[in-house]
């Protein structure tokens, strides 16, 4: 897979993405990332890449120029091409505007074998690299930042997770927040794992069991494989519930899930957890498991 990011600010990149998996990746020969500097490609001896708005208004706007110039050295495939559902590569534009990049997303570009990244900043990017270039605007959620360049990093970052063999315990990345698969036990041995199958992932917990006064949930020191994994369950849902109750309307519930969320509505469990103290929310969950 190879990353190409376009960008005013080439340095940006030697820090967020020298780390961990994506520094692996890198390392290993899985991912490859090139970031190129716009500069590089303007014309006149300021290197001038942004220009005043047409029709007036506040700030600059980055000039079409030198994204196109940049894009036609790479030697992606033409749009019409990237486009068919069949394609290997995209083109996409960072943008505000964008449509919201999410977990679905990331792995569908974890099949791709080349994404480039254009990172607006200013007022924004040229509309004809939208309409004529790119292939797709992507935003990284509801908010205004100065540049596209978090974004690109944010991309690279969720889409290497998902490349197999960028993760040593592939199955992991299958069980997070948002995974796909509701249940996937790929160990012969008992099972208190559970995927969360586009909801939110379950609270985890590590040595020491007790810490100041703060004690783990009984049931995860229990060694009970099926009580542990209905926990996690009702936990994640619990907080799925509680944080992004939108994802419950979305994701394939089984009887046995509709049954737990009817019962944590009926507790009421949302609004109690919006007035009570994390150390009480524990005692909850303990609570809960008994
Ligand atoms: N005028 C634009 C608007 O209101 O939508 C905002 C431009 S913003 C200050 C400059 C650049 O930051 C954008 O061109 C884009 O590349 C990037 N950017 C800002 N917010 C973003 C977001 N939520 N997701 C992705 N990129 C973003």
């Amino acid at each position: 897979m190879q990353f190409d990011i376009l960008t005013i600010f080439p340095e940006f990149f030697r820090g967020p993405l020298d780390h961990g998996i994506v520094r692996r990746a890198c390392e290993g020969g899985l991912i490859e990332i090139k970031v190129h500097d716009l500069r590089a490609y303007a014309r006149d001896r300021h290197r001038t890449v942004d220009d005043r708005p047409f029709g007036g208004g506040e700030g600059m706007v980055l000039k079409p120029e030198p994204i196109f110039e940049c894009i036609e050295t790479l030697s992606v495939l033409p749009r019409a091409e990237r486009i068919k559902n069949s394609a290997k590569q995209t083109v996409v534009v960072l943008s505000a505007q964008g449509q919201k990049f999410d977990q679905r997303l990331a792995r569908n570009f974890a099949a791709l074998e080349r994404i480039v990244l254009i990172c607006g900043r200013y007022e924004g990017v040229d509309e004809r690299v939208s309409d004529f270039l790119a292939d797709r605007e992507l935003s990284i959620g509801d908010y205004v930042l100065s540049g596209g360049e978090i974004g690109a990093a944010l991309i690279v970052d969720a889409t290497t997770r998902l490349i197999p063999g960028a993760v040593g315990n592939e199955a992991s990345t299958r069980q997070e927040s948002f995974g796909a698969q509701v249940q996937e036990s790929k160990t012969a041995g008992p099972d208190s794992t559970c995927g969360s199958g586009g909801l939110l992932d379950y609270p985890h917990y590590t040595r020491p069991a007790e810490f100041r006064g703060m004690t783990v949930p009984d049931v995860l020191v229990s060694g009970n494989h099926d009580q542990i994994r209905r926990w996690r369950r009702r936990t994640a849902m619990e907080k799925t519930l509680r944080n992004r109750p939108d994802l419950l309307e979305s994701v394939p519930l089984s009887d046995e899930d509709r049954k737990l969320l009817a019962q944590l509505r009926d507790e009421d469990l949302k609004k109690d957890y919006d007035h009570v103290e994390p150390s009480d929310r524990q005692v909850a969950r303990k609570e809960q498991t008994n």
